[in-house]
């Protein structure tokens, strides 16, 4: 028997938009089948509070996420654990291919595949990576009981990441390549109320420096942006923060992009550039990012999607 689907829209990413996309497309009658990806209930589930989710002056981003996919299916979203690995978008219906080798054909694609963690490219850092370096500190953190730490970066991320790992650090060394933080200024006003985090501005990471056998992190070596002059700070644990990237693959050479490879949508709607596929959420936001904008996206690719395949028809 055959394991191939079909639906009338395929939700592709698991995050506030594809969740939120699932809950409409679901109200609107059209059967959605929701594909997690590689993370499912993406970034927010490696945060810990969030504090700007209207509704909830504190929430557990993980649980946020649990909440939401239980929204959606209980609306009637099918939601499947898999990857999708190829999308054939030239084809009527589209196809999407998964890791488990199920194909799902769609008459509209709702992408909400959401963005990851920049990395800066330097050799140590790759070495280094699970040894010491790291991109997420809910992850990560616990290992580092007592231990100095180091954040690279200076936005939202950088410093809750700072914020969050004192719970377990003896110090937490904030390196900025600027004397002036992105983050808002709530978590900015935190971090300069904490006695156990030291900013050093002008700074960029040079080199992790660290021990071959086991591998290990000892110290970063920081390089100052104005003079160029080195500095050498111990530390155990090293945690990248220096943004995200749109997570582009599956359509990267099939849809239009811009701003660094965002999927780019019509003003005012979530339409690329193929008729009947849908971007929302990070993949194509390079202004805004955030939880709640994310969701308003996954709506209006649910009502867009729903425009659509009416016209279709
Ligand atoms: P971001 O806002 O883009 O900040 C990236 C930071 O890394 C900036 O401070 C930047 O420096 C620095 N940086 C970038 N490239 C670098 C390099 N090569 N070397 C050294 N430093 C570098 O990214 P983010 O903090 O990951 O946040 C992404 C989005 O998610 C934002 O829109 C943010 O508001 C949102 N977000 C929101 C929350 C929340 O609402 N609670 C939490 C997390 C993230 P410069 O400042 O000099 O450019």
């Amino acid at each position: 028997m055959s394991q191939d689907h079909h639906t009338k829209v395929l939700i592709i990413g698991s995050g506030p938009a594809g969740y939120t996309a699932g809950v409409y497309a679901s109200r609107a009658m059209l059967s959605p089948i929701l594909i997690q990806g590689i993370e499912p209930g993406g970034q927010l589930t490696t945060t810990t509070e969030v504090e700007n989710w209207p509704g909830d002056t504190e929430v557990q981003g993980p649980d946020l996420m649990v909440r939401m996919e239980s929204h959606a299916k209980a609306m009637g979203c099918e939601i499947i654990g898999d990857i999708v690995t190829n999308l054939d978008v030239n084809s009527r219906p589209f196809v999407a291919t998964c890791d488990s080798g199920i194909k799902y054909t769609a008459d509209a694609i709702i992408l909400a595949t959401g963005a990851r963690a920049k990395w800066l490219g330097l050799p140590s850092e790759e070495k280094y990576k699970g040894f010491g370096v790291s991109a997420c500190a809910t992850c990560d953190g616990f290992f580092y009981r007592g231990q100095e730490i180091a954040v690279i970066g200076g936005g939202n991320t950088a410093v809750e990441e700072a914020l969050f790992l004192t719970n377990f650090a003896s110090k937490v060394t904030l390196v900025h390549r600027r004397d002036e933080l992105r983050a808002e200024k709530i978590l900015q006003e935190r971090l300069f109320r904490n006695p156990k985090i030291e900013p050093i501005w002008f700074h960029e990471l040079d080199e992790v420096i660290g021990t071959e056998s086991p591998l290990g992190v000892e110290a970063i070596r920081i390089s100052n942006t104005k003079t160029g002059k080195l500095l050498e700070v111990p530390c155990k644990g090293v945690f990248i923060a220096i943004g995200h990237a749109p997570a582009t693959e599956l359509v990267k050479n099939a849809l239009e992009t811009h701003n660094g490879g965002y999927v780019k949508v019509e003003p005012g709607s979530t339409r690329t550039s193929v008729a009947g596929i849908f971007a929302a959420g990070d993949l194509t936001d390079h202004i805004y990012r955030q939880a709640v904008t994310s969701a308003g996206m996954g709506c209006m690719a649910a009502l867009d999607a729903e425009k659509f395949i009416a016209e279709s028809n």
